[in-house]
């Protein structure tokens, strides 16, 4: 099947794209890295009569460090996450994911912004944006606005981004020295989306956990902090009591909706089998399972 027609037009500058976006409305789609898009368009999914490239934008590039925190444009590549050595010191959670999303190909031109636009409900980023506490930056081309990562996700393929706004970037606070991060998923294969994922953080100071921030994704609607497991395990150390305690609380805080492939009983049961997995990881050094 191929896509119906649309005009297209490359853009410079947020303020050309907004207005194009607000002129058009429900006609006109934002282009990022087309990982997404152009396979909605070519399995007639979606039939915008306008696409509006925004690769162009310079101020959506780049990662950098400023003022405590680390900014990511909304045109960061996947591939560039993976391989950023300011990811890697000051978002290692990041870092730890990214070989997770999709396969090479798809990680070489899909992006940061269009993989939290588009809110998959099974895609990495907006849980690890959750989990690391981020703050979403979104401009009309007048005035930009900054809205928590808890509040910018609202359902399925729905997030808080009004029409005619473009995301433009992220930030993250920096972590203090105490601070792991650790990241596991399940899927079928490696690079397809994830039945159940796992993406954690949390203080280990003298072997005590505190400040944990747990979050799953391809459990709900939309990446799902576990704040009864968080409660249970705050405070513990390496306690196979407290991870325990936490697992059974893991159904007061997810209420998994089952696919096509996974029954809603067995993804809860895998939340339990990654909490396990993912908790060991944090509490020794840190990393993905
Ligand atoms: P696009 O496809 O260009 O856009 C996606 C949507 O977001 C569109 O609606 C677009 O209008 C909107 N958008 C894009 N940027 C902005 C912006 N700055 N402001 C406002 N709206 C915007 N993803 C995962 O996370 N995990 C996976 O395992 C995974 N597996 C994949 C496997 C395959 C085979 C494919 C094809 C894709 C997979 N993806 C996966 C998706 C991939 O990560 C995409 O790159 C990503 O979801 C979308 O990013 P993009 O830059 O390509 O966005």
């Amino acid at each position: 099947m191929k896509a119906a027609p649309f005009a297209y037009k490359r853009v410079h500058s947020v303020a050309e794209a907004a207005v194009l976006l607000q002129e058009n409305g429900e006609q006109a789609r934002v282009l990022a890295g087309g990982q997404t898009l152009l396979a909605t368009l070519a399995m007639r999914l979606s039939e915008p009569a306008l696409l509006v490239d925004i690769t162009g934008i310079a101020e959506l590039k780049g990662i950098s460090v400023s003022a405590n925190r680390l900014r990511i444009g909304a045109l960061v590549r996947h591939v560039e996450i993976e391989r950023s050595e300011l990811i890697a010191r000051h978002a290692p959670l990041l870092a730890l994911a990214a070989p997770h999303v999709a396969h090479a190909a798809i990680r070489n031109k899909g992006t940061f912004g269009g993989s939290l636009a588009f809110a998959d409900p099974a895609a990495e980023w907006p849980a690890c944006t959750l989990a690391l506490d981020g703050e979403l930056a979104m401009s009309d081309g007048a005035k930009v606005r900054r809205v928590a990562a808890k509040d910018f996700f609202l359902d399925l393929y729905r997030t808080d981004l009004q029409p005619g706004e473009l995301l433009t970037a992220v930030e993250f606070p920096l972590p203090g020295p105490d601070r792991r991060f650790a990241f596991s998923e399940l899927a079928r294969r490696h690079g397809d989306y994830a039945i159940v994922g796992l993406a954690m953080a949390g203080n280990v100071a003298g072997g005590t956990l505190d400040d944990l921030r747990i979050v799953y994704f391809g459990i709900g609607s939309t990446p799902r902090r576990a704040t009864h497991a968080e409660a249970a395990l705050n405070g513990t150390g390496d306690s196979k009591e407290a991870a325990r305690e936490a697992q059974a609380v893991l159904a007061q805080d997810l209420t998994p909706t089952g696919d096509l492939t996974t029954s809603a009983e067995t993804k809860l049961h895998l939340a339990g089998v990654l909490l396990r997995r993912v908790l060991a990881s944090l509490l020794s050094e840190g990393g993905s399972t």
